[in-house]
């Protein structure tokens, strides 16, 4: 390909506030249509707006999480636009001075750590919902969703392909919901993105018009749509056309983008500046307060289980991807300090399990304790790795004690050498001929005789002590 791809993408985060950004009424999803509402989202005349102190928390939070400078002083701004979602007329938002900028997210790429710079991250409330009913044909205005905070976190444009955009949104998203600003949810539209994609010739020094793709609710479509609006901006070129700048939403049933409108302009938008609200001034302490509420985050972290848990790269980034895992796993090790033995447990039985019955941390039926201990007793050689998983299956469904499990599912393994020396001498009278050709450098069929001894064990024996035994008694 002669063309060069250039993305840059704005995210819409909700909020996780208990009320909206200037009223008090609920946040709650799933409330029955306009049952959260004051009079100050459903813009009755003469009402003033309040501003959630928590909500400007949580935009500093975010700031700091994404390395940006926290503005110490910031604006209110009402963009105009009409639209039945939308009773004011203006949506409040920061235009001309956001309260954080210029920070930067590192996401890896086949090619190593990329830093994409972050423009600006602003405080906005979000708009109502309208539902089209086809059999009266009337449309009806929700605005349970009108005046709840949302951040909008702009990139340059410094993502180069499909995949990198992809990469980007996902690591956004799990800091987002790391540091418990955002549930992180596409499919309900509380995590939303906008893709802006150009091309341009690839020893061009400037950046071709860009098109807007809206619409894109799940990580597969951002990738999908993000390719094919490349190949499409290619072949408009190719075919001797020009693009144009315009606002294109994607159909995820026909898997292509299609013309919304033409772009606005700023000066569509009417800004001024919201003359019902003081500008926004946080002060240095405040920042720093919140500063030192931020969780470590996935990368510091990953780095960490690396460098001093001495973990696999592969295991420390599966586990550290969300807080609620890296957080059980680190309670379990405080139980059990075998890093990598405990990783192998968490990656494979545990999240395998959790997986097929769909279940949260917070609904595990036994404690970081007890698995603990069931791990200590393989080490200890008490029971072997199978039935440990066996017992481990029991403790998931029924929490019960790993010890009664194996008690009564009659799994405890014989290390006892007294027992096991009595199996041994059974076996080698009752099998002469191999014991003879073992000693005769045939030593293949030490594997026999082992099978035999744990076949007399009813496969209940340490399989090492029964090795070790073994060898002694036949090499001596
Ligand atoms: P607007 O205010 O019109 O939305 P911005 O300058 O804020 O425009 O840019 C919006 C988004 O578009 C940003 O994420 C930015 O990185 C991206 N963008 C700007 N120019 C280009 C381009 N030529 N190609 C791809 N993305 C671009
Ligand atoms: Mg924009």
């Amino acid at each position: 390909m002669n063309y060069q791809p250039t993305i840059g993408l704005e995210v819409h985060a909700q909020l996780l506030s208990q009320s909206k950004l200037f009223c008090g009424a609920s946040t709650r999803f799933g409330q029955e249509p306009n049952a959260n509402v004051h009079p100050l989202c459903m813009a009755i005349p003469g009402t003033l707006p309040k501003l959630n102190a928590a909500v400007v928390d949580m935009a500093i939070r975010t700031g700091l999480a994404l390395n940006c400078t926290i503005n110490l002083e910031s604006h209110w701004d009402r963009k105009h636009y009409f639209y039945p979602d939308l009773p004011s007329g203006f949506q409040v938002t920061q235009s001309e001075l956001p309260i954080c900028e210029y920070g930067k997210l590192d996401i890896p790429t086949s090619a190593g750590e990329r830093s994409i710079r972050i423009r600006r991250i602003h405080m906005e409330e979000d708009a109502g919902k309208l539902m089209h009913d086809a059999q009266s044909g009337e449309s009806l205005v929700d605005l349970n969703r009108a005046g709840i905070p949302l951040l909008e976190i702009v990139s340059y444009p410094d993502l180069k392909t499909a995949e990198e955009a992809t990469t980007y949104l996902r690591t956004l998203r799990d800091i987002l919901v790391y540091i418990g600003v955002n549930d992180g949810n596409l499919e309900e539209g509380s995590f939303r993105c906008d893709a802006n994609v150009s091309i341009a010739p690839k020893d061009a020094t400037t950046l071709g018009t860009r098109v807007e793709i809206k619409n894109i609710n799940s990580f597969r479509y951002v990738q999908k749509a993000i390719e094919y609006e490349i190949a499409r901006q290619v072949s408009v070129l190719e075919n001797g056309g020009k693009l144009v700048q315009e606002t294109r939403l994607w159909d995820a049933e026909k898997n292509e983008t299609r013309s919304m409108r033409s772009k606005e302009n700023a000066q569509d938008y009417r800004y001024f500046p919201e003359p019902n609200l003081p500008p926004l001034f946080v002060s240095e302490s405040q920042v720093e307060a919140v500063r030192k509420t931020l969780p470590e985050l996935p990368k510091a972290k990953c780095r960490r289980y690396v460098e001093s848990l001495g973990l696999p790269e592969y295991d420390a980034s599966v586990l550290t991807a969300e807080r609620e895992l890296a957080e059980y796993f680190e309670t379990c090790l405080t139980h059990y300090a075998d890093a990598k033995k405990l990783s192998n447990w968490v990656m494979g039985e545990l999240l395998r399990m959790m997986k097929e019955e769909v279940l949260g941390f917070s609904a595990l039926r036994f404690s970081p304790e007890q698995f603990a201990r069931l791990l200590k007793a393989v080490d200890a050689g008490k029971i072997s790795l199978n039935a440990a998983k066996e017992v481990f299956a029991e403790m998931f469904r029924t929490g019960d004690e790993p010890e009664r499990i194996v008690e009564a599912k009659g799994l405890a393994q014989v290390s006892d050498t007294g027992a096991i020396e009595t199996a041994i001498a059974a076996v080698l009278v009752a099998h002469t001929g191999e014991v003879e050709k073992y000693r005769a450098g045939k030593k293949q069929v030490f594997g026999f005789l082992v099978g035999q001894v744990m076949k007399t064990m009813q496969g209940k024996a340490n399989p090492a002590v029964v090795n070790n035994l073994l060898r002694k008694v036949l090499d001596s």
